[in-house]
């Protein structure tokens, strides 16, 4: 978004907010808690929560197996939470969402159908130098069972991708290039848009691992131009167990299913099983019901705050955040791309992020330390760890300020 569009907008009132969220409320060590910790987990508003309670007290059955009163229920809050994600999300409709675990799950998925089903050997598997583990490990395990080769689009020092690259890449057989929207260690937005376009001009596929976009910018799959775009509900205000993985509807047709048993099929004869229409074909099983329903919920309490504003005002804080922890002496941010959503990593001189992590936690400050499950991202600037806050639309500037207090005070005692 623009910065004049962004001024248009009402901004948001975090602090207002912040009384949705039951868990923001508590003191930690006896402070109050500043939650810095959203990219590894987001906090669940009040009306997640009733969603999740209200189908166990109510409606607790079975999906699409039943004809009694509860059933029906439990399957129509079922279905509309997926129609809800759908619009959420700009698909061309329900088919396309497949309820998951998570983006792990998701990408799995993909990996193991679409992938076993497309790339042979010889073929290139293509993913970029700042992917989450789960956005490599999957594309390893199918590059060395088929005899593929895995690529990586290089980054730059800022920590952005070296897309100057990709046109080399995609010079020999590339099947599927498979990269993240924003990063969970730099923060880095990647122009996933042109990487789709450039992608489908060599004859590969797109995926975009969504699990950092989807909490904070607008995500349209259609004009993003992606096959696939995969996103996690617990980073999203919605419970933990409960994914999504969007695929364009020609694709899935043509996917070999996942898991198989009840559910993913429309009959089943010793001699032969008939496969279920969409999406039901890749979902085996008695579904995460509660996780998906209240994933509904997550859904229209984002689309309530508005995306718009949310991407707004976590601009606002990372712009405020960068200026804080850039004032203190000894501390360097790793990802200083020029598009970045939601992250600000960085290490402190003389203070190990671990060291670091606990004295902040007993200054009622919750972020995350280690390798955010992004080794490579580490390795590439020769540290072992980082310390990361991550933000969210019910963080404020005082929390960024309450954080720069706490790491000048733990570097004092560090000293
Ligand atoms: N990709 C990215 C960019 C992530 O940040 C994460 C979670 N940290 C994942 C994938 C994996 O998500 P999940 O653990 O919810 O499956």
């Amino acid at each position: 978004m623009t910065a004049t569009a962004a001024a248009t907008l009402p901004a948001l009132d975090a602090q207002a907010l912040r009384a949705d969220f039951p868990a923001l409320q508590q003191t930690v060590h006896g402070r109050p808690l500043v939650y810095l910790d959203s990219a590894a987990s987001s906090q669940t508003p009040r009306r997640v929560l009733d969603a999740l309670l209200g189908y166990y007290e109510n409606d607790r059955s079975n999906v699409h197996r039943g004809v009694h009163e509860l059933s029906q229920r439990a399957t129509d809050k079922y279905e509309s939470a997926r129609i809800r994600l759908q619009r959420f999300l700009n698909a061309s409709g329900p088919e396309e969402i497949v309820w998951t675990r998570g983006t792990t799950e998701s990408i799995n998925l993909v990996a193991a159908t679409w992938g076993r089903a497309n790339v042979r050997a010889g073929d290139d598997v293509i993913i970029s130098a700042m992917e989450h583990h789960s956005n490599i490990v999957p594309w390893q395990v199918l590059c060395q069972e088929k005899g593929a080769n895995l690529r990586i689009i290089p980054m730059s020092h800022a920590g952005e991708l070296r897309l100057s690259e990709l046109d080399r890449l995609l010079s020999g057989r590339p099947r599927i290039v498979a990269v993240t929207q924003v990063s969970n260690a730099l923060g880095t937005v990647n122009p996933v848009r042109e990487i789709a376009e450039r992608a489908h001009a060599a004859g590969a596929v797109c995926l975009v691992d969504g699990a950092q976009a989807a909490p904070h910018l607008q995500v349209d799959v259609r004009a993003l131009g992606c096959d696939f775009f995969a996103l996690s509900g617990h980073k999203m205000c919605g419970p933990t167990g409960i994914g999504a993985l969007y695929a364009r509807r020609a694709l899935l047709e043509e996917m070999p299913p996942y898991q198989t048993g009840g559910d993913m099929i429309s009959s089943v004869r010793f001699e032969k099983t008939v496969y279920n229409e969409l999406p039901y074909r890749f979902e085996a099983g008695t579904p995460m019901i509660a996780g998906a329903i209240a994933m509904g919920a997550a859904v229209d309490y984002l689309e309530n705050v508005g995306m718009e504003r949310i991407a707004a005002h976590e601009a606002d804080l990372l712009h405020h955040g960068t200026e804080r922890l850039c004032a203190i002496r000894g501390l360097r941010l790793i990802g200083t791309a020029r598009d970045k959503a939601s992250v600000l990593s960085f290490e402190v001189e003389g203070a190990h992020p671990a060291d670091l992590g606990t004295l902040l936690d007993r200054q009622g400050i919750a972020l995350r330390v280690g390798h955010h499950c992004a080794e490579p991202v580490m390795r590439f600037y020769g540290v072992a760890a980082t310390t990361r806050a991550s933000l969210a639309f019910y963080n404020t500037r005082s929390d960024l300020d309450a954080l720069g207090a706490a790491i000048e005070t733990a570097k004092e005692i560090l000293a």
